[in-house]
């Protein structure tokens, strides 16, 4: 072992971690060689992915698994999260996301799903609970943080499953729901939608007002992802705590956009004390891959053909997807800090949930490391890229939760 290994396994021993056994896991080989006494940016990276809490606020797992099941305790070849990638990327708290397609508010069974989806998060955990363990509470991710398990959080994306009754709330409030993203793609009976051109509401619904207040008396997290601008002014205007955008990115990027946040509605959210967990899909974060999906809709019907997944083979064979970059994902985090400071932005990739959209760098949940690494590259210190990792999602999710003991 070369003195420039044993100074890394005392750093990495020292932070727990006990890699040294098998140095060649280190891949100390990629990148420059670092000087005796100092570490590369990848492995600096790959440290504090290791040592600090990972909190990633929405990953579409359950929907993923209920549609087409494979054993995600054990690495798999699909999707983009599985337990050894998780480790590999030093995630600790995914927040799988208990998705209700926005069709179920017409036709009833929210409430059955989200109860499916809640359970098969619960079976993963219960049949390896050596590697995972649900998690209702802050005090449940930062105890089982280090443990080597991942604590597997629960949003609701989507709140039809409410089905405008508060009985419901607090059933799922009790199954270990922390968020609820109030509306999905179209305009439910609690809020409007950004993708939705029927403005039934004109921000949200008298039912949604009224959830709003439930649910910060109860300790739910308020997600204004997905809801209209007016929806959101109005949450953050009623709201006694921090609300969360559990993934969005910034709308300065990608004009027009509506489902991202422009610079106006993240001073709002800074000031109401909330946080934008960015998310990392091409088509969220640059305004050519926004288009594509236009583009692609276009040249359906330039053909006269369906808008189906056998012509999206063929439109991606001739007009490849743009994906975006690692890059991009960190200007959209430069932003919100230039625009209101460190305390208000985190992440929330949509892994699972964005299709094969993914920048280059940030293909799965053994990512994060790439994204620290630029962070670092950047000027980040490690005390700014733990608020950004967990920090600030935690100091909100202890609000919310300190409010409704209060109550
Ligand atoms: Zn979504």
């Amino acid at each position: 072992m070369t003195p420039r290994l044993s100074l890394l396994c005392i750093a990495l021993l020292s932070s727990g971690l006990t890699a040294c056994s098998t140095p060649g896991q280190l891949n100390t080989t990629a990148g420059p060689k670092p000087a005796a006494n100092e570490l590369t940016v990848e492995q600096r990276a790959r440290l504090i992915a290791q040592n600090s809490m990972i909190i990633d606020t929405h990953i579409d797992v359950p929907y993923r698994l209920h549609k087409d099941w494979e054993d995600v305790s054990r690495a798999t070849e699909r999707g983009e999260f599985d337990y050894p990638r998780a480790r590999t990327g030093g995630l600790n708290v995914p927040f799988m996301s208990i998705y209700i397609p926005a069709s179920y508010e017409r036709s009833g069974g929210g409430y059955q799903l989200a109860n499916q989806l809640i359970d098969n998060m619960e079976a993963l955990a219960g049949r390896a609970p050596d590697k995972f363990a649900m998690a209702h509470s802050t005090e449940d991710a930062v105890a089982q943080f280090g443990s080597g398990k991942i604590s597997l959080a629960l949003g609701m994306e989507n709140g039809t499953p409410i089905a405008g009754d508060l009985a419901n709330l607090r059933h799922f409030y009790q199954r270990g729901i922390r968020y609820i993203t109030l509306a999905h793609s179209e305009s439910n009976h609690i809020s409007d939608s950004s993708y939705d051109l029927r403005r039934r509401w004109q921000g949200l619904s008298p039912f949604g007002k009224e959830l709003v207040v439930a649910m910060n008396n109860i300790g739910m997290m308020i997600d204004i992802s997905h809801v209209s601008d007016d929806a959101f002014y109005q949450t953050v205007a009623l709201s006694k705590v921090p609300v969360i955008a559990s993934h969005s990115s910034l709308r300065s990027f990608v004009p027009g956009f509506e489902r991202n946040m422009d610079d106006d509605m993240i001073k709002a959210l800074a000031k109401n004390g909330g946080v934008i967990q960015i998310n990392f899909g091409s088509s969220f974060v640059t305004a050519i891959a926004n288009q594509y999906g236009a583009m692609r809709k276009a040249a359906a019907e330039k053909a006269g053909v369906a808008n189906d997944a056998a012509f999206a083979n063929v439109f991606r064979q001739q007009q490849p997807y743009p994906f975006a970059t690692l890059e991009t994902v960190l200007d959209h985090i430069d932003h919100v800090v230039q625009l209101v400071g460190i305390d208000y932005v985190g992440i929330g990739s949509d892994y699972d949930g964005v299709g094969d959209s993914l920048p280059e760098g940030l293909k799965d949940v053994a990512s994060y490391p790439n994204l620290i690494a630029g962070l670092l590259e950047r000027g980040y210190s490690e005390a700014d890229i733990d608020k950004i990792l967990s920090g600030n999602l935690l100091r909100v999710w202890r609000e919310v939760e300190t409010y409704a003991r209060a109550q």
